[in-house]
């Protein structure tokens, strides 16, 4: 961010920076700087591993991983995706930020365990707020306004898994629409579903694209904190074929993939847990479930003499995440339906 233009421009003055250009030809490799004084180092600043690719003109793109700290096939895929594409392999911008929570995935957790800040519950962010907040910030307020399209790869972190989705925010305007299907469809993942428009307010990444004029789709990748073959193989084919449909990547890529869109809608979609126990699902990731249908038990293993209760799903659907440990809290999400839709 340039210069403040008075006193009380101040404040929006990120004191975060990238310590290589993000808008010279060529690749660079660098950190974005935030400044944290601690104990151990009086003068430190925590190093944010960031990407620059850039050949001449094209769409300027941003990659993003670890928005939440453990969730792995985005950081992965696009660490191998730093080694691999070279400016001549591209046409135009594409900066990478593999760990954007990076103290969280220092960690392997969602959120930091310098403010247990969630980054992607932080947005706008604040100049002056805590670490989290101050990198939802930069992002927001100084990396976004640049780019084009942003990609946000996410997975079901330690407590959720998905059947690898792709997802993008509902457009008002049919123009929009066409693109961040056009988009989806390029990735090919397994299963791709539509959101809700994101509000003004939204604290989401996908709201700070929106707000910044940016077309944006992110993934749901799998989860459990844990990587698969399979689940990486869908990341990476997706992120080439991707970059090559909205024109940045040139070559070949790897072949299409068919996706089977579906869209997510309100609190029917989900079953959460009504009591603190034990999570025995009654179903399993890719069945076809319907109303009524008993979709978990929860056992009370303080008194197993209880008879244990019975949770339905409320709506007929895919079931696209399911929760991991089987150790659950009273409103701890143990389903998400999914349903199929044209668009
Ligand atoms: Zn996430």
């Amino acid at each position: 961010m340039s210069t403040p233009a008075s006193k009380t421009d101040f404040a929006a003055v990120s004191r975060l920076s990238a310590d290589i250009d993000l808008f010279a030809e060529g690749k660079a490799t660098g950190f974005v700087r935030v400044p944290h004084s601690v104990h151990r180092s009086a003068y430190g600043w925590i190093p944010i591993p960031i990407v620059r690719i850039k050949n001449g003109d094209g769409p300027n793109v941003m990659m993003q991983a670890g928005n939440h700290g453990d969730e792995w096939e985005g950081q992965i895929g696009l660490g191998n995706l730093i080694r691999e594409i070279e400016p001549k392999d591209i046409k135009g911008r594409l900066v990478i930020l593999p760990s954007a929570n990076f103290p969280a995935a220092m960690a392997g957790q969602r959120t930091s365990p310098i403010d247990n800040g969630n980054l992607n519950r932080s947005f706008p962010g604040n100049a002056e707020g805590t670490i989290t907040e101050q990198i939802a910030h930069f992002i927001e307020h100084v990396l976004l306004p640049s780019f084009d399209y942003s990609f946000d790869f996410h997975s079901g972190g330690s407590s959720l898994s998905y059947i690898p989705s792709a997802l993008a925010p509902r457009h008002a305007d049919p123009e929009g629409m066409k693109k961040v299907v056009g988009m989806l469809k390029a990735f090919g993942a397994p299963v791709s579903y539509l959101a809700a428009a994101p509000q003004g307010g939204g604290r989401t990444f996908t709201s700070a694209s929106a707000r910044q004029g940016v077309i944006s789709m992110g993934t749901e990748l799998g989860g459990g904190g844990l990587v698969t073959a399979r689940s990486l193989k869908v990341a990476e084919d997706g992120m080439r074929r991707v970059l090559s449909h909205i024109g940045l990547l040139q070559g070949a890529v790897p072949p299409p993939s068919p996706t089977r869109l579906t869209e997510l809608g309100g609190d029917d979609y989900y079953v959460y847990a009504s009591d603190s126990g034990l999570f025995e699902p009654l179903v399993d990731l890719g069945d076809e479930v319907k109303s009524s249908q008993p979709a978990a038990r929860i056992h009370f293993h303080d008194t197993p003499w209880r008879t244990p209760a019975v949770l339905p799903f409320k709506r007929d659907g895919l079931v696209l995440c399911k929760r991991v440990p089987a150790r659950c809290e009273r409103g701890d999400c143990l389903f998400h339906l999914a349903t199929d839709t044209t668009g």
